[in-house]
């Protein structure tokens, strides 16, 4: 049966590009003749049936905003056998025969897991900052996360430099580094710890102690959360050094923010092609882009592969920092 009433969400941790991905989800669909219905706070809203239906309109004017106009959530009821009963009885007294979802891998195994109960068609869209869902290279919201942390370090690298200081930089990134990587990259960090690569601190100190001796009299070293905290890594170097530390932790800030072009033209291009998957029958897949062309994946893949991090990054950033 082919699809005729599409529910639109956003769940788990927020990314900015969401909107752009609801505005390209919901304009594609009613270019095809679909209605669309926006869900609101992921699965929460969909079991409270906060359900509202959107037209070309009431995505107008979002493509430029951060966070999602839907809001987003995380639902433990969602995850029970009851929460799911109760999900698809709601999907189908609302007529709602298909699902885009964006969010992370949790949100996406949500939906594969109401459609083993019903027969509504999902589709993943995947939004997060972090970038670690297998089966795309890029994630919604990655690029805008880098470069507001890059801006936050540039200014912090102006002020170290004037003080003679050594900042410790803690980026999200709870188990991949690849925030940490390209940050740190781009804004010219003398060290990037990542939750990939075992670290030494001792090493560190020696590669600072050199820096020291070259002239180098300010330093940034950016820090996965997942791989150290900043504040510990400053503890230990401030101890065996007589050098200005100061440690930073980003945090929430790397959420925020309006989509860069590249995150709003990825989302806008996904949430397209996840409407003509749809269209075409596909379901529990989700759309991502792998060398620079759109690929569809099965959702079961991005829960039994595992992304990796190019580490020749990691080398070059290494070889830059002498
Ligand atoms: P993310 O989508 O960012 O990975 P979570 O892992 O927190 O975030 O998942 C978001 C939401 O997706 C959860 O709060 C829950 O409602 C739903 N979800 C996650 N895993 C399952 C599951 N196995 N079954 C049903 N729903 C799930």
């Amino acid at each position: 049966m082919g699809v005729k009433r599409i529910g639109v969400l956003t769940s788990g941790g927020d990314s900015p590009g969401m909107n752009a991905a609801i505005r390209a989800v919901a304009r594609c669909a009613i270019y095809h003749g679909l209605e669309v219905y926006g869900i609101k706070r992921g699965f929460a809203g969909l079991l409270n049936e906060e359900i509202e239906p959107m037209t070309s309109l009431s995505v107008g004017g979002i493509i430029n905003r951060g966070g999602t106009i839907l809001r987003s959530a995380r639902c433990e009821e969602f995850k029970t056998p009851e929460g799911l009963l109760k999900g698809a009885a709601i999907l189908d007294k609302y007529g709602i025969d298909a699902l885009a979802i964006i969010g992370g891998d949790g949100s996406m195994r949500g939906g594969v897991e109401l459609s083993r109960i019903c027969p509504v068609k999902v589709m993943g869209l995947p939004g997060t900052i972090d970038n670690d869902i297998p089966g795309t290279d890029y994630s919604i919201g990655f690029d805008t996360a880098v470069n507001t942390a890059l801006e936050a370090i540039d200014k912090v690298r102006d002020t170290a430099y004037s003080h003679d200081r050594v900042f410790v930089i803690e980026v999200m990134g709870r188990h991949k580094g690849f925030i940490a990587l390209e940050v740190g990259l781009a804004g010219g960090a003398e060290a990037i710890l990542i939750p990939e690569v075992p670290y030494d601190l001792a090493n560190l100190l020696d590669k600072l102690r050199e820096s020291y001796e070259h002239g180098k009299r300010s330093s940034i070293i950016v820090v996965a959360e997942g791989a150290a905290r900043a504040e510990d890594v400053k503890k230990f170097l401030q101890e065996h050094t007589p050098y200005h530390l100061r440690a930073l932790v980003l945090g929430h800030m790397q959420r925020g923010g309006s989509p860069t072009a590249f995150d709003r033209v990825l989302a806008t291009q996904l949430g397209v092609f996840a409407i003509q998957r749809l269209l075409e029958g596909h379901t529990n897949e989700m759309v991502g882009v792998e060398g620079g062309r759109l690929v569809a994946v099965p959702i079961e893949y991005i829960h039994t592969a595992s992304k990796t991090i190019d580490l020749r990054k990691l080398e070059v950033a290494s070889m830059m920092a002498i």
